[in-house]
């Protein structure tokens, strides 16, 4: 039986209260095999392990706690984050447009080693609310703000449908261990 190290990578979650952070990571986690849950001081974390080409890696999920209302999420939070996703609410205006207070919070708060190709991911969530009916932020509109960043993926999602959540994790995963 051979041991083989398993890369830890650290994601980090940030967005508006109610954008569906928590749903989207129960979505990806509790749907797949390995699930785990954890409770921290101010925290949460959930982890999956997944294969990406011939490494095993442990993707470990940090969710805010509430936290984001007030935006006093500690240092440990930010500490050693590989790969950070942006999440807003496609059907809430206020939600895209607090993504820049997000953007720069982590990059104050984390300090990569290379703020210019720190990788970050952009979800934007419930996709599915009315048929698409009531998002008031386009898929133009949130490209153009990923393209003034440098290039950000970006996916939109819906935690309730499970659509494009694996799809989205998939290149976080790979975007972390790209950067690790
Ligand atoms: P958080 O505060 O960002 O963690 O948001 P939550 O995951 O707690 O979700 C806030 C609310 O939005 C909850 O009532 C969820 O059920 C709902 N929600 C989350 N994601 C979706 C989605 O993709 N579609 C719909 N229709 N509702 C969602
Ligand atoms: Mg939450």
């Amino acid at each position: 039986m051979s041991v083989r190290r398993r890369t830890l990578l650290k994601v980090i979650v940030l967005g508006d209260s109610g954008v569906g952070k928590t749903s989207l990571m129960n979505q990806y986690v509790h749907k797949k095999f390995s699930q785990q849950y954890k409770a921290t001081i101010g925290a949460d974390f959930v982890t999956k392990e997944l294969q990406i080409d011939d490494k095993l890696v442990t993707l470990q999920v940090w969710d805010t706690a509430g936290q984001e209302r007030f935006q006093s999420l500690g240092v440990a939070f930010y500490r050693g984050a590989d790969c950070c996703v942006l999440v807003y609410d496609v059907n809430v205006l206020r939600s895209f447009d607090t993504l820049d207070n997000w953007h720069e919070e982590f990059l104050k708060q984390a300090s990569p080693s290379d703020p210019k190709t720190f990788p970050f991911i952009l979800l934007g969530n419930k996709v599915d609310i009315d048929g698409g009916n009531s998002r008031v932020v386009s898929e133009k509109k949130a490209k153009d703000w990923c393209a003034s960043k440098g290039s950000i993926p970006y996916f939109e999602t819906s935690a309730k449908e499970d659509y494009n959540v694996d799809a989205a994790f998939l290149c976080v995963a790979k975007s972390a261990l790209a950067n690790e």
